[in-house]
């Protein structure tokens, strides 16, 4: 009774962790030859914090994670367009973290050695495709072509995922939009709570920082990523997405010159990392099947989404969460991969739809729209009821409104 995991991100190492949880056996087949701290910085909303604290890593993020305090928008000229607070200062029973993408990966890594031990995970096994039967699936693995036998396969294997490719051969590359994101770490003095995620600009110029550490007691400067972005013709084309390509500066500082606020030197920001990363901001349209037979997507492979509102890493853990209840409720069967997707694909589906409309980032392209991002009271630009409508309806939509999250039940059954 084995369940074979393609890829050790964040929705692998969720799900073998969780399969472990509920006694249920795995094994992760992953393509580098050494899984490294790789990224930048990703917020983890609380609804995917409450699903790793489950799993008894609640020590290992506050290691590694900033609690979020507040979210704050700005218009392109640094005027506050609106501020909430996040995580435990807004109600959750869970706090919302900020933090390094690589240090969570190899987080969740160490546990799954820990708790499965060393041989759970096998690398330098870059999965080629799959076959399913009535009662059993199988992986192939690049190169060699050897074949191994589980009862289930699951995609978690990114947004190149082999696994789809193979779901659906006509489907083609990611879809860019226009945008490209240059990403990086400075260090800088803490600005506005000292643990905010700051929004400027509007949809086709935007920058992006929160801290991912707190300031040294030495130097009193922290760890701050930030994303810088930009907004072009999409029919131009741009380079491929890898998440490691590094980027120039030339590229996309002038654009930001002037954006020098009383709450945050940007330009300054910029100057002071020493390497950033591009990244045209890619997603998939949504598809109508994730399974095949005894075979699954997860995390990326089944809905990559544009890094808006923070949900990338947060749904990759949920999902791996609902299969496992699902694999609880009817062992590792077809029918449990069916009753996974029928939960996780049409709420996924609709944040990649409601990250392509801006998501809550919307409330500055409407500042933008109306104003040109200049104001004096806000509220003469945007009620407040349309502030607030904004921000509740996408954690509706992603699955944390606090209340409904405080009150649910555990995915996960205990043993
Ligand atoms: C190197 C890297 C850096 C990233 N940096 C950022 C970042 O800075 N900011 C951000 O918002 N998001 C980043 N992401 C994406 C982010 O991790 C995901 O959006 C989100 O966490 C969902 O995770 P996932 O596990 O579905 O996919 P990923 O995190 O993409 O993990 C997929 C895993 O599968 C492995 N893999 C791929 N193909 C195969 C194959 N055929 N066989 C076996 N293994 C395979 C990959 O090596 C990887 O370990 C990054 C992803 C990667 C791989």
């Amino acid at each position: 009774m084995t369940v074979l995991i393609a890829g050790a991100g964040i929705a692998g190492l969720t799900l073998a962790l969780s399969c472990h949880q509920a006694g249920i056996d795995c094994r992760i087949y992953e393509q580098v030859k050494v899984v490294g701290p790789l990224g930048v910085g990703i917020n983890l909303q609380p609804h995917a914090v409450r699903e790793l604290y489950e799993l008894g890593l609640e020590e290992e993020l506050e290691a590694i994670g900033v609690r979020t305090r507040e979210v704050a928008y700005f218009s392109r000229k640094g005027g506050q367009i609106w501020a909430e607070p996040r995580g435990m200062e807004a109600g959750y029973n869970w706090p919302q973290y900020s933090l390094h993408r690589g240090h969570l990966q190899m987080m969740l890594f160490d546990a799954v050695q820990q708790r499965l031990g060393p041989e759970a995970i096998i690398t330098r096994s870059g999965v080629s495709g799959y076959s399913t039967a009535r009662s059993s699936a199988k992986i192939e693995l690049a190169g060699s072509g050897e074949t191994i036998l589980g009862d289930i396969v699951v995609g978690c294997d990114g947004i190149h995922s082999a696994i789809r490719r193979q779901m659906m051969p006509d489907e083609g590359p990611p879809v860019w939009g226009g945008a490209v994101l240059w990403r990086a770490t400075s260090l800088a003095e803490p600005f506005l709570t000292g643990a905010t995620m700051a929004m400027a600009g509007h949809e086709r110029q935007k920058f992006v920082t929160y801290p991912l550490s707190g300031p040294d007691p030495e130097t009193g400067r922290a760890l701050v990523n930030w994303i810088a972005e930009l907004k072009y013709d999409p029919s131009q084309g741009w380079n491929r997405e890898d998440w490691n390509r590094q980027g120039k500066l030339e590229d996309f500082l002038p654009h930001f010159e002037d954006w020098n606020f009383d709450w945050l030197d940007i330009p300054a920001m910029i100057r002071s990392a020493n390497v950033c990363f591009e990244y045209p901001m890619v997603d998939r349209d949504p598809i109508e099947s994730w399974t095949d037979g005894r075979v699954t997507l997860m995390g990326d492979a089944a809905h990559p989404m544009y890094p808006i509102g923070s949900n990338g890493a947060s749904q990759a853990i949920v999902d791996a969460r609902v299969l496992v209840r699902a694999f609880q409720d009817h062992g590792l069967s077809a029918d449990a991969l069916a009753a996974y997707e029928a939960e996780r694909r049409p709420a996924t589906t609709r944040i990649v739809l409601a990250n392509r409309q801006n998501g809550p980032d919307q409330v500055m392209e409407l500042v933008e729209q109306r104003c040109g991002g200049t104001f004096g009271d806000i509220s003469e630009v945007l009620s407040r009821d349309e502030l607030e409508e904004t921000a509740a309806a996408y954690k509706t939509l992603a699955g944390f409104d606090v209340g409904g999250l405080n009150s649910r039940q555990p995915i996960v059954k205990a043993l």
